[in-house]
């Protein structure tokens, strides 16, 4: 789609008078004194994420261990409850998600489950742009087979040091390749892969192949049941705004729910069996066997309310608003931005960029220093890249035209000179 849009004020309350999804803004807890650009990071409370949390709180409060059986074992089962609402977003069968751990620790979970080495195919394939804690992951999963990642682990270099290109990555499914994991949308730059051509390919090698769904989920439309990938992981406190450290989701195609979980535990046993206490593990036959603890129903619970809003709106909606505003974001960077140094590093193409849009500026650091203190928050990333996301559900258009205005006027009368370079802790 090409919008006309025009670069005045007026015409960004025009944008916010005519957006179908404007009023659910309403939903969210917004300061208005502020902007946030951050969702990317970490989504904003809902006054629908605060009413499932307190429920959880309050029954806690009066029914302590007997929450377990109230509510037909809604808790008890709460994995499988929050499953059924999460399916949709990545177009797969309920008992194909489960709500469990984080990405990380999932990312572990389905690669000690999947990655059988032998001699003759035991690498792993990933590229070199993805959240480091992918890597780590998968280096520290290759070295329990007693492997050396140095070997094991086979690396696509980005052939510009900005994008991922997915001929680099099928050229790379040589023979002694066992596995791929790869993000769907790229963090740093929010460059969607292909991932029904790369998942394709994989298959027709023999090759295992999982996707890292992170920056994707609640941004855009996924459709495993035509995808048909091995597995499937994703952090839910981004985009579907769960709240910070909210369970993650796993996604394990039923191909593989015969196989034991690399990680096993009693909560991925059995229901039936599993207050029998049995010494042997007897795994739940679809994704909730690759539980393992007794779920932490405290960060569960704001998902629920959370995941309410995305079934009411339906991601279709939510991708269409979300692409109408980082065109609209591109549009003013273009026409009030590029000339004061700023360029844009995300792809331009609606199909090949997410939710996120990415400047870079040699000054990037001093000028996010400036949108901090016009309390503006965005999501500076080394070396020079400010990330923002305009998210469909709570930012409004005028949102986008005032971080322009702040941005020019951070460049135009060099305010950033009045910063220093030095990073903190956490940027
Ligand atoms: C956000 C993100 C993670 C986060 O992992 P946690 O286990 O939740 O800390 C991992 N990978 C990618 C690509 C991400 O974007």
């Amino acid at each position: 789609m090409h919008y006309k849009f025009e670069k005045n004020e007026l015409y960004a309350i025009h944008l916010d008078k005519i957006d179908p999804l404007g009023k659910w803004r309403e939903h969210f807890f917004i300061n208005e004194e502020e902007i946030y650009m951050c969702g990317n990071s970490l989504g904003l409370k809902s006054k629908e994420a605060s009413e499932t949390l307190d429920e959880i709180l309050e029954i806690w409060k009066k029914e302590c261990v007997g929450l377990w059986n109230i509510k037909n074992n809604k808790y008890f089962n709460y994995s499988n409850n929050l499953a059924a609402k999460m399916a949709p977003l990545v177009g797969a069968m309920p008992e194909e998600v489960a709500i469990v751990g984080s990405t990380t620790s999932n990312i572990h979970q389905a690669i000690s489950t999947l990655y059988k080495p032998t001699h003759s195919k035991f690498k792993i394939l990933i590229d070199d742009l993805n959240f480091p804690t992918d890597k780590y992951a998968i280096d520290s999963q290759v070295q329990l087979k007693g492997l050396d990642p140095k070997d094991a682990v086979k690396l696509v270099k980005s052939r510009d040091g900005q994008f991922i290109y997915e001929d680099d990555i099928i050229d790379a499914m040589t023979d002694d390749v066992a596995l791929v994991f790869l993000p769907l949308v790229l963090y740093s730059n929010s460059q969607i892969l292909d991932i029904n051509k790369v998942t394709k390919e994989a298959k027709k090698r023999n090759i295992l192949i999982g996707w890292d769904l992170c920056h994707a989920i609640g941004a855009i439309p996924i459709n495993f049941e035509s995808i048909s990938p091995d597995f499937a992981v994703w952090c839910t406190y981004k985009y579907l705004n769960g709240g910070p450290g909210s369970i993650a989701g796993l996604y394990i195609n039923q191909r593989h729910f015969d196989k034991t979980p690399g990680l096993s535990g009693w909560f991925g046993n059995k229901n039936e069996t599993q207050f029998q206490l049995k010494n042997q593990f007897e795994h739940e036959k679809n994704a909730s066997g690759w539980q393992i603890g007794t779920p932490s129903l405290l960060s569960m619970a704001p998902l629920e309310g959370a995941l309410s809003i995305f079934e009411k709106v339906g991601i279709e909606e939510i991708r269409k608003k979300s692409l109408k505003m980082t065109d609209y974001m591109m549009y003013l960077t273009d026409e009030t931005l590029s000339k004061y140094g700023f360029t844009i590093g995300n792809p331009r193409e609606s199909e090949n960029r997410g939710g996120h849009v990415c400047l870079i500026h040699e000054e990037a650091y001093r000028i996010s220093q400036v949108l901090k203190d016009s309390k503006v928050t965005v999501d500076f990333r080394e070396p020079n890249i400010i990330r923002m996301a305009p998210v469909a559900l709570y930012n409004s258009y005028i949102d986008v035209y005032k971080v322009i205005q702040i941005l020019l006027d951070s460049v135009k009368n060099e305010k950033y000179k009045n910063y220093s370079n030095h990073r903190g802790l956490v940027t």
